[in-house]
């Protein structure tokens, strides 16, 4: 067990690497429970995080769909935290040895000098990042889906597609423009793909010469199943429902090529696609590479069930926790070797900070750790406006409108800010009233292009 204790009036630094749901969540818990410590000065939070926000990621369809504003499914930080530091700068190496961590605070892009920064508990929740591939042309015509600004720029560009569908005299161009092409079938690309083709398929009814029919949407996932993440019987749901969409599902297929915005797939097939996202899989945040941690062969923290991080002998290495996407903790429940350990998604990292942050706070008083055991997950989808697939803790499948209602239920829930759950309510209710807004609003992602247009060529 850890004991750790103030020494000498000096608070106990504990620093939390990475504000997303894990961190984040980690950091609200650890704030209330230890406040009467927070504000007696014996110990200190530091939340280091690239982003002032968390984002909630599995509502960032529905920012892409329009039915939610983009600023709803941000928390920001330094609000619900208001006991902790909160630094925006990433953590650019771990040594839990030392128990230092160098922070680097340059504005994205730009490579600043990282500054040394002790603590005394760590908590490891990065997450992860977008899996990509070396791809031809994928690099220049691929776009991700794992952020807000992701979200929106992939709402304002499949708009743009139908308006230069509908505006050009050129058929290959138009026929591009209507291709849209999703390469990795988890819950980034399913959740994406639905709610976009649900909105395209509204937005088409105001262009006089486009009907939803003219649009082609492509799914294409290399493994023989789609949702890895949720259960089987809710993937094949899930399947179902979107071929009969007419969503072209191509299983066990992958994506060789992009170059020139031509799509060739492994299964013979090519053609022109304007619009090309890549939502295949994650891989654990590339930080980790540079720490002293163990790691396993997927490159994730290796943990034990209470989920401090494990030592090479077997025991927990004193003072450090991981929780959520970056951790490979043990799932009890898991049936083969190949589940052994808790997927990545939003249920176990919300669950799982939960957790740490009671452990934690529990190795401060000298009281014993508590394994991590997972509740039974609740998947659901949604898959527009509408219209969802979802399972009931008790094994109950339930398809359409109310799937659609317990999907949007269980995330409000579970999104971690009582302000912001009202917002996204409110979003929604808005939505109900009135009509969608499908107009495309590309042009704020190029603010200076009309004020740079004022200036003679050189
Ligand atoms: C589009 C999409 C849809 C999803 N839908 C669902 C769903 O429907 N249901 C579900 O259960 N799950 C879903 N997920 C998965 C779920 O969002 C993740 O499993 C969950 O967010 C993991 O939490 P986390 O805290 O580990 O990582 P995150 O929430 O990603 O947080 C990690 C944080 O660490 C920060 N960070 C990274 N590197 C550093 C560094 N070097 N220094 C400091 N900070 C760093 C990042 O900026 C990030 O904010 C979805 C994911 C995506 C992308």
């Amino acid at each position: 067990m850890n004991q750790v204790t103030s020494t000498g009036g000096t608070p106990i630094r504990i620093l939390i690497v990475g504000g997303g749901c894990a961190g984040m969540s980690a950091a609200l818990r650890l704030q209330q429970t230890l406040r009467p410590r927070l504000r007696a000065g014996q110990a200190e939070i530091t939340v280091v995080e690239p982003q002032p926000y968390l984002t909630y990621h599995p509502l960032l369809a529905e920012v892409a769909a329009g039915s939610i504003d983009p600023r709803h499914v941000v928390v920001p930080l330094r609000r619900v935290l208001p006991d902790c530091r909160v630094m925006t700068a990433r953590v650019t190496r771990i040594e839990h040895a030392t128990r230092r961590v160098w922070v680097d605070a340059a504005p994205r892009g730009e490579r600043g000098v990282p500054t040394e920064l002790p603590y005394d508990l760590l908590v490891v929740a990065p997450g992860s990042v977008s899996r990509t591939a070396p791809i031809p042309g994928l690099a220049e015509h691929g776009m991700g889906f794992g952020s807000v600004g992701e979200a929106v720029a992939l709402r304002n560009h499949v708009l743009e597609q139908l308006d230069l569908a509908s505006s050009t005299r050129d058929p290959a161009l138009r026929q591009s423009a209507l291709t849209f092409v999703f390469v990795g079938a988890g819950y980034a690309g399913v959740g994406a793909l639905a709610e976009l083709e649900d909105m395209a398929r509204y937005a088409a009814k105001g262009y006089h010469n486009l009907t939803a029919e003219d649009l082609r949407w492509v799914l294409v996932e290399a493994t023989g199943r789609i949702l890895p993440e949720e259960s089987p019987e809710l993937a094949a749901h899930t399947l179902a429902e979107l071929r009969d969409r007419s969503v072209d599902v191509r299983l066990s297929t992958t994506l060789d090529s992009a170059v020139d915005q031509v799509m060739v797939l492994s299964d013979g097939s090519r053609f022109a696609a304007r619009t090309l996202v890549w939502t295949a899989g994650v891989r654990p945040a590339p930080l980790l590479r540079d720490t002293d941690l163990p790691l396993d062969v997927t490159g994730r923290v290796r943990c034990l069930p209470t989920l401090q991080v494990l030592g090479p002998d077997g025991d927990p290495l004193p003072g450090v926790w991981a929780a959520g996407d970056c951790a490979a903790v043990p799932d009890p429940a898991a049936l083969t070797a190949a589940t052994a350990y808790c997927a990545p998604n939003a249920q176990h990292a919300l669950a799982q900070a939960r957790l740490l942050a009671e452990n934690l706070a529990a190795a401060l008083d000298s009281r014993p750790q508590t394994p991590y055991r997972p509740e039974r997950l609740d998947c659901s989808t949604s898959l527009g406006l509408r219209r969802g697939v979802a399972h009931t803790r008790s094994g109950g499948q339930l398809t359409g409108r109310r799937a659609w209602w317990l999907h949007r239920a269980r995330h409000l829930r579970r999104l971690p800010s009582f302000d912001r759950r009202v917002r996204v309510l409110a979003d929604w209710v808005l939505a109900g009233l009135f009509n969608r807004e499908v107009v495309s609003l590309g042009a704020v992602e190029h603010p200076r292009s009309e004020f740079e247009a004022g200036f003679p060529p050189q």
